[in-house]
């Protein structure tokens, strides 16, 4: 089958959207990579295969392909023995056709200019499937956070700032956590920034703390996001939230917020995990005294020890690891944690209705074939865990508005693009005979195409 859309934009060229059904991303790519290639490349791979999918303008096709900004940064920081050290960052915009650039920062000893251009393109196409007004950016410095004391992260932190302060700012490109990032750094990107142009701009980056300008629900949106999307595939496919088992891998901000807000929904949370390993009860946990164990002691395995017969709670209950976890027999698997869980050699095995991504890219190329071709719905992370992001506009635009908003609104506002998003994947997964990885992929492509060509090339 082979259907064709056309943009007719006034005055330009028109972007002929073509697309054959039956295939997907995953079919085309596999072959080519699997592990070898970097972050880029892929990401690369994957426009182009969406490109020629929907037959997408030479033109918008090359310019896609580039970031349109790229700086990096050397500087130097006093460390806490009075010599100083030399560190390198970056931020990177890929695309700002339809609005100011929104990624995160990652502070991480591997983190490199390559996979910093990736996580931007991926950044545009996340903003896109959401039709949140954002290109899209990310930026990083190689260190590693966990040997710099808490003033020494704050001086990296303070100084990187103001070397990207040419390229950021409310209007132009707002960050926000990511990888060893948290609402402290984004404080003192926002007083940084602050002190340089003589007056508070909380909304030069998101994720900070409720009593600066950070909204409320942010740090339950990525979860929460994961948990509207999943009811909705569930509604989707016919099956009952009663009749639902889900395993979580991953108890972290994403895992034990999903965990938890599905069983409230009805669902029964079978197993969860976290780096250790994870308990398994088929009958279903209690996800509330689990996630205040895992908060008194650390750790989650322990948990079935500590358990006590009185309680019943022990009863049923079965250690599993992390590779055990993914391929129970569940209606639902969550991967929360890592990338690259679910891969080639596993997907054979995994025995879920619907694979929510949670995390970032814990399916490869390889297993997303797998999963398509036995029928598995997944739920593609651009899309799965876009909460954050979503949530994170929310704060921006109340930031903006200097006018903040209550739990509930926050909530409500997150439902309602969270389905609507799901609902167009999923008719656009359907109207061109693809899975909703692909159709994120197509969706979010041509949203930022269109934009593109309706603004024109300057001059
Ligand atoms: P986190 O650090 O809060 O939690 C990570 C969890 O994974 C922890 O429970 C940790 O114990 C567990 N873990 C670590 N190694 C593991 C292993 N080998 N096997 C199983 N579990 C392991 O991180 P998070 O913020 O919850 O992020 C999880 C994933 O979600 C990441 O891929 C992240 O990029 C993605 N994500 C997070 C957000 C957000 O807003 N937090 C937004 C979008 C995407």
């Amino acid at each position: 089958m082979i259907s064709v859309i056309k943009h007719r934009i006034h005055g330009m060229k028109s972007v002929a959207v073509k697309c054959q059904g039956g295939f997907n991303m995953a079919q085309e790519i596999s072959h080519q990579t699997d592990g070898k290639q970097s972050l880029y490349q892929v990401a690369l791979e994957q426009l182009d295969y969406v490109a020629k999918l929907i037959d997408l303008d030479a033109s918008v096709h090359e310019i896609l392909k580039y970031p349109k900004r790229e700086l990096t940064v050397n500087f130097p920081v006093r460390l806490d023995d009075g010599s100083y050290s030399m560190f390198t960052g970056y931020r990177v915009q890929h695309n700002l056709a339809r609005g100011p650039a929104k990624g995160g920062i990652r502070y991480h000893p591997s983190v490199t200019l390559d996979e910093i251009r990736a996580l931007a393109m991926l950044m545009t196409w996340k903003c896109a499937v959401m039709n949140i007004p954002y290109g899209g950016a990310k930026g990083g410095v190689i260190c590693n956070p966990k040997r710099l004391s808490s003033a020494e992260l704050e001086r990296m932190t303070r100084r990187y700032t103001t070397e990207i302060m040419i390229i950021i700012g409310p209007n132009y490109d707002i960050p926000a956590p990511d990888v060893y990032t948290n609402p402290q750094v984004m404080s003192w990107i926002m007083d940084t920034y602050s002190m340089h142009v003589g007056h508070s701009v909380p909304a030069v980056v998101t994720g900070k703390p409720v009593c600066i300008g950070g909204s409320e629900g942010r740090l339950e949106a990525t979860g929460r996001g994961c948990m509207f999307v999943t009811l909705e595939a569930l509604k989707h496919l016919g099956i009952g939230l009663d009749e639902t088992t889900v395993a979580v891998q991953g108890c972290g901000n994403v895992g034990s917020v999903a965990a938890r807000l599905l069983q409230e929904a009805g669902c029964k949370v079978i197993a969860i995990s976290d780096s250790q390993g994870g308990i398994y009860n088929p009958n279903g946990l209690d996800i509330p005294e689990v996630l205040k164990h895992k908060s008194e002691t650390g750790g989650i395995v322990d948990m079935f020890a500590s358990l006590t017969d009185a309680k019943g709670l022990r009863k049923n209950v079965d250690v599993v690891s992390n590779e055990e976890l993914l391929e129970l027999d569940c209606t639902v698997l969550l991967p929360a944690a890592l990338e690259n869980q679910i891969t080639g050699e596993n997907a054979t095995r995994i025995k879920a209705r619907i694979v929510a991504e949670g995390a970032n890219g814990p399916t490869t190329t390889a297993a997303d074939r797998i999963l398509y071709d036995r029928g598995i719905f997944l739920i593609p992370d651009i899309l799965a865990n876009a909460g954050g992001v979503t949530v994170s506009y929310f704060e921006w635009v109340q930031d903006l508005q200097a006018f903040f908003w209550k739990e509930n609104e926050v909530n409500n506002r997150l439902r309602e693009i969270m389905v609507s998003s799901f609902e167009e994947v999923l008719t656009t997964a359907q109207k061109y005979n693809t899975d909703m990885r692909t159709a994120a992929y197509v969706l979010a492509v041509e949203r930022v195409a269109l934009a593109g060509l309706q603004r024109g090339i300057y001059p």
